[in-house]
């Protein structure tokens, strides 16, 4: 059989040209499954898990289809987390690069302000988590009235979440004519629920997770008392010397506590929880993922859809009360075809949760003795080697893209009467300079900013330096980057 690539689909140049950029080759099976059905408009159920390709299964509809012209939003993607409602933005504003799809991010925590002015500009998709989106549907902020499209992602989180009403609220706002797409790891029945009751006779689509569970993690855990746990980690730790590892935790006062005790050790750790500032939760994030440092303690917070590559530990310093919790966290490793260990700390009073996961998973994880003394001895030079060395950075995807690009900022927006067009028919008449070189373009009121692509940015800096936009000669500089 030969092999399906993006080409196969109805998708537009603009489309198949930024998935070949994000290294893209061929379709995960879940975007095998999902990206036909969406094109053809139709509702979904998808029971798939993260690291399985499903932010551009909907993305990549979601951005084909897309008018460019509409000005107000056509797609809403509902997270549970602030975090996720960041990363589909990202993931979205790169597969819509070329045809200028124009995302917005908005969730708690952050000025109302600031994403009321992000809104009031052209948006073609907004992401968020259900509170957020609701207040903005409240004061007014957020035309609802040419939204096509609804993505439930992760949605058995936020019923977990406790966030069953306020998404049912958005719902009922949005228009009737709409095509809805579901995406959970889980089918736990208030899910179910909220599929008969909003959606048209959806296609259920179902990836196989055990597969990609069993046959890329390793699950395995250490029954111990309480009191001991923090032995066990350090001896797991020294004995497994992960490159990348997630140690959850079930409170923030937890994670407290792991993080000080693995710093005055010197691990290369961090920490993050939902008690932190929304800055310092994404800053930690990047760091991470940047893999500045390896060892990163958290709370379930950390577990949901953050998409972070290589991966190598999972350690359940707590055993997570719920099962489905458990497949979010193990499935932080093992992701986009690599193998991972996900390794749980299980006291003798949680043998009850783990048979509740053990009978979720279909798996029965694998019970092991403790480290003996000599295993820790004798790993203990290597462990110490690979804890004083400087851990290989990993280059960020967005960054790798983001060099060919220029983000220009120009003195001038609405109150010019300066529009999009404007920009595009000025630096498209530029000598080596076209159309498709322009992405992304931001009006508004006093200043814009425009993406140019494929390198040519200090072309057209140089140039718009003396040229006139609507008879107009405008500031303009390399913007700096939010
Ligand atoms: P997700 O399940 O959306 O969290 O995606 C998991 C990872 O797979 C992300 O790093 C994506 O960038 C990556 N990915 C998604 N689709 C593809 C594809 N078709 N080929 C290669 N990598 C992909």
């Amino acid at each position: 059989m030969s092999k399906i690539s993006f080409a196969d689909y109805r998708l537009s140049p603009e489309i198949v040209r930024a998935l070949e950029g994000l290294g893209y080759t061929e379709p995960t099976e879940v975007q095998r499954e999902v990206i036909p059905a969406a094109l053809e408009k139709k509702d979904l159920t998808v029971k798939s898990q993260t690291g399985s390709g499903k932010t551009a299964a909907f993305g990549i509809p979601i951005c084909e289809l897309v008018e460019w012209e509409e000005n107000k939003p056509q797609a809403l993607i509902l997270t549970p987390t602030r975090e996720l409602a960041d990363q589909v933005k990202e993931d979205i504003t790169n597969i819509g690069r070329f045809k200028r799809i124009k995302a917005t991010a908005v969730y708690g925590k952050q000025p109302f302000a600031r994403q009321k002015a992000e809104l009031k500009q052209k948006s073609h998709v907004v992401t968020g988590t259900p509170g957020r989106v609701l207040d903005h549907i409240e004061k007014g902020t957020l035309d609802l009235s040419r939204m096509k499209y609804l993505v439930l992602d992760e949605a058995d989180e936020m019923l977990n979440m406790g966030f069953i009403d306020q998404v049912e609220a958005i719902i009922n706002e949005l228009p009737k004519n709409r095509m809805t797409m579901l995406f959970s790891a889980t089918l736990p029945e208030d899910v179910e629920k909220l599929c008969y009751k909003y959606m048209k006779s959806p296609v259920d689509i179902e990836i196989q997770s055990k597969v990609s569970t069993a046959d890329r993690i390793d699950h395995s855990l250490f029954i111990v008392r309480e009191e001991e746990k923090f032995q066990l980690l350090k001896d797991v730790t020294i004995v497994e010397n992960p490159d990348s590892c997630i140690i959850f935790c079930r409170t923030q006062e937890q994670v407290d506590r792991i993080y000080q005790q693995l710093d005055r050790l010197d691990y290369p750790c961090d920490k993050i929880h939902g008690g932190m500032s929304q800055d310092d939760r994404f800053a930690v994030m990047n760091e991470f993922k940047r893999g500045e440092f390896r060892y990163l303690v958290a709370t379930d917070v950390a577990a949901r859809g953050i998409d972070i590559e290589n991966i190598t530990h999972v350690i359940n310093y707590d055993l997570p009360m719920e099962k489905e919790s458990y497949v979010h966290r193990a499935g932080r490793t093992g992701r986009a075809g690599r193998t991972g260990k996900a390794i749980s700390f299980v006291t003798p009073y949680e043998e009850k949760f783990l048979s509740d996961i053990e009978a979720y998973i279909g798996l029965d994880i694998q019970r092991k003795d403790a480290p003996s003394k000599e295993e820790v001895s004798t790993k203990k030079d290597e462990f110490e080697e690979k804890l004083n060395s400087m851990p290989e950075l990993k280059a960020d995807k967005n960054e790798q893209l983001n060099q060919e690009i220029m983000k220009l900022y120009f003195n001038g927006g609405k109150k010019k009467k300066i529009r999009a067009v404007d920009f595009v028919g000025t630096i498209a008449k530029i000598e080596g300079v076209n159309a498709e070189d322009i992405g992304i373009i931001t009006i508004q009121d006093n200043v814009s900013y425009v993406d140019i692509l494929n390198g040519k940015g200090p072309l057209v800096l140089k140039e718009m330096k003396r040229t006139t936009v609507k008879g107009k000669q405008l500031k303009v500089h390399e913007a700096f980057k939010k």
